[in-house]
């Protein structure tokens, strides 16, 4: 689904990615997890049009797409949860998960759906984004990314400052997203979650890939090395 080669990623004379290999196929759960400043986010904003790259080193559905505008990023199927969800304030929690229908994507994420998938936000589909508990902000987030039925969803951050209650619970529903053929990229600090909870990991160090494979086959030493570039 998605083939990223030799990608390369500046902001002005400093580059943040040298040479990242990469790929996903449709379905699969993919985590990125890294110190701070290993080059995560940058790899994201990369795939999502956020960042210049070139045109060739990254390629989704077999159309290269590095460069190409966010908005048509959205249109062509990649949804971005962010760092800190960015809720809509002024917006209740259902006018949030509608701005999601604004690329016009056919598919078969609607509302009801996503409800389903987070019974904890029927009761407060009328109220103000921002007046929920962050477990389910992030869920409203996730559910408006839905909304624009992609074939690629990439939450960034998907557990940063929540309780792992809370967390468990958004885990519990990535199967249900990846279990209709949507592949889930997720950058995640916890190794342990990333170990357990995707079908493959990836270990970014300082711009590069330190290490990559499938998460069961990965021990938690060879991961916490190649974290800490041990
Ligand atoms: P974190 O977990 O702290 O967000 P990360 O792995 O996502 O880290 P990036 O945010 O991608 O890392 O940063 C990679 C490198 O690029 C770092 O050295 C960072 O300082 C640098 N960087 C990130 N954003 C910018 C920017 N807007 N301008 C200049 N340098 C930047």
């Amino acid at each position: 689904m998605i083939t990223v080669q030799n990608l390369e990623a500046f902001y002005g004379d400093f580059q943040a990615l040298f040479g990242i290999d990469f790929s996903m196929r449709e379905g699969e759960s993919v985590a990125i997890i890294g110190a701070n400043g290993a080059g995560k986010s940058t790899f994201l904003k990369s795939i999502c049009g956020q960042i210049k790259v070139g045109p060739q080193a990254i390629s989704f559905a077999g159309r290269p797409i590095g460069g190409v505008h966010p908005s048509d990023i959205v249109a062509m199927g990649i949804a971005m949860v962010p760092e800190g969800r960015r809720l809509f304030p002024s917006l209740s929690v259902e006018e949030n998960l509608l701005v999601g229908r604004m690329s016009k994507r056919s598919g078969a994420w609607n509302l009801q759906r996503v409800y389903e998938l987070f019974p904890a936000l029927v009761e407060k589909r009328k109220n103000p984004a921002l007046t929920l508990s962050g477990g389910q902000q992030q869920m409203v987030a996730i559910g408006r990314a839905l909304m624009s039925n992609p074939k690629l969803l990439i939450c960034d951050e998907i557990s940063l400052g929540l309780a792992p209650v809370v967390v468990k619970d958004i885990y519990a529903a990535l199967p249900k997203i990846t279990g209709d053929g949507t592949a889930a990229l997720i950058v995640e600090q916890d190794i342990d979650m990333a170990k357990r909870m995707t079908d493959r990991l990836y270990c970014f160090m300082h711009g590069k890939v330190a290490l990559a494979g499938k998460s069961a086959e990965l021990s938690k030493k060879q991961i916490s090395d190649a974290y800490f570039g041990i």
